[in-house]
């Protein structure tokens, strides 16, 4: 999709392009010290390095097309790592529902990328039916700390993580939803232990954590107790915009046309083939239609608003459109792809083919597997009643 820039917005896509490819990694030096560097070189360009927090609280304020201009600069070029659990997710419910003590002691924090944070929802038994979570809060008899027991189950990057945001269960009384509870608590700490699960690609990315009476002071609650669901549902639909990865869907299009452009077949390439070019003309068509809607939802966020509901439709559509991508790109390595993990065979592409596609499984079930945001959008988008999930 191209959009009109105007002149100011022509400059700034030339300062974000000249900031990116000025502060590059260079190979062979300090990757964590470059990483700390660069939040901090973008937080004194003026908020680049929160680019969706408010300007309140140190954000840039951006318009949705500077927004635009920056997800495309940053898609195309190498950006430090950067988990959501922190900056995207939790930071803005700190910024709701936080006291201002709260606010002062994490916020920094998370925005100098000091500390990496895990998200503790999911559990054995609570998934798409997340209200259902049995991991017990039990504040003490003087009110001064919860004991916290439970097992929470698919937490990424938990091996990782300093810190979890949990939900909790502190009443088993009347709707399921009212006795939950949003707490804070240190990863390294006897009581918290990080059992790793591999993944079909044969990543080690999510953990099982088994939590054994551990203390949480209750200045580490956020909102009241009983009163967590709030903050939960809000935390899922950021974490949901950001899952659709509008951007990066642009440029592996963009990837895996030149890669199959570079795959001789026939009297031509690869790209000739009326099966790959129709599928692709597609992926185009729908990437635009997400683009437009993230559009939106980056116009209601530069206005101060949350997500919303919407969030939902860029989830479902741009995780659909991600594995859509995956599988092309794995099915274009044709049966080189197979080859995955062993020798590399065939085209250079061809092996990391298949372990995106067999990674990109997961994206339409992390954030809220896909037949929920169908309810969402249903019942809160379109106004039609829909069954309980995670997050309506
Ligand atoms: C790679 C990965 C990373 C993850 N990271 C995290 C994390 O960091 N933290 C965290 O807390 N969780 C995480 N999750 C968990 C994720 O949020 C859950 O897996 C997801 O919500 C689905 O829950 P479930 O696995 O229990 O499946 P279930 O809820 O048992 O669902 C099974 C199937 O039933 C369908 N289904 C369920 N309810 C309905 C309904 N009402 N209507 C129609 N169909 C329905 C689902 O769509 C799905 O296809 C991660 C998951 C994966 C795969």
């Amino acid at each position: 999709m191209d959009i009109d820039l105007s002149a100011d917005d022509l400059a700034f896509q030339a300062d974000v392009e000249n900031f990116l490819d000025s502060n590059a990694y260079k190979p062979g030096t300090d990757y964590m010290a470059w990483r700390s560097g660069w939040f901090a070189k973008a937080g004194e360009k003026g908020g680049w390095d929160v680019p969706k927090w408010p300007v309140d609280f140190g954000g840039p304020g951006w318009t949705p097309t500077q927004h635009f201009i920056w997800q495309k600069a940053t898609a195309t070029r190498q950006t430090p790592l950067d988990l959501p659990f922190g900056p995207v997710m939790l930071a803005p419910m700190l910024m709701q529902y936080g006291t201002k003590e709260q606010q002062e002691r994490f916020l920094p924090d998370i925005r100098a990328r000091r500390v990496n944070w895990c998200q503790g929802y999911s559990e054995p038994g609570a998934g798409s039916d997340l209200a259902n979570l049995k991991t017990s809060a039990e504040l003490s008899a003087d009110g001064t700390h919860y004991t916290v027991n439970g097992t929470k189950i698919w937490t990424t990057a938990a091996h990782m993580a300093d810190w979890m945001f949990c939900l909790t269960r502190t009443s088993s009384s009347g709707k399921k939803q009212d006795g939950i509870t949003f707490l804070l608590f240190p990863m390294k700490q006897p009581g918290v232990e990080v059992k790793p699960i591999i993944t079909l690609g044969g990543a080690h990315t999510v953990n099982m954590v088994h939590i054994t009476d551990v203390k949480v002071p209750v200045e580490n609650r956020i909102g009241q107790e009983g009163k967590g669901w709030s903050v939960a549902k809000g935390l899922l639909q950021h974490e949901r915009t950001g899952i659709a990865g509008i951007s990066n869907s642009i440029v592996a299009l963009e990837k895996l046309k030149a890669r199959a452009e570079g795959v001789k077949k026939g009297t031509g390439t690869l790209l000739d083939e009326p099966g790959l070019r129709t599928k692709i003309a597609e992926l185009e068509i729908d990437l635009m239609a997400a683009e437009y809607t993230e559009l939106r939802s980056l116009a209601a966020a530069a206005s101060g608003q949350a997500p919303g509901p919407a969030s939902s439709i860029l989830k479902l559509k741009g995780t659909d459109i991600q594995q859509r991508i995956q599988k092309l790109t794995m099915q274009a390595g044709g049966l080189f792809a197979a080859a995955w993990g062993g020798k590399k065979h065939g085209p250079s592409f061809a092996r990391d083919g298949m372990s995106g596609y067999l990674a990109s499984r997961a994206y339409t079930i992390y954030g809220g597997a896909s037949e929920v945001q169908k309810d969402v959008i249903a019942k809160n988008v379109l106004g039609i009643a829909g069954k309980k999930g995670k997050s309506d």
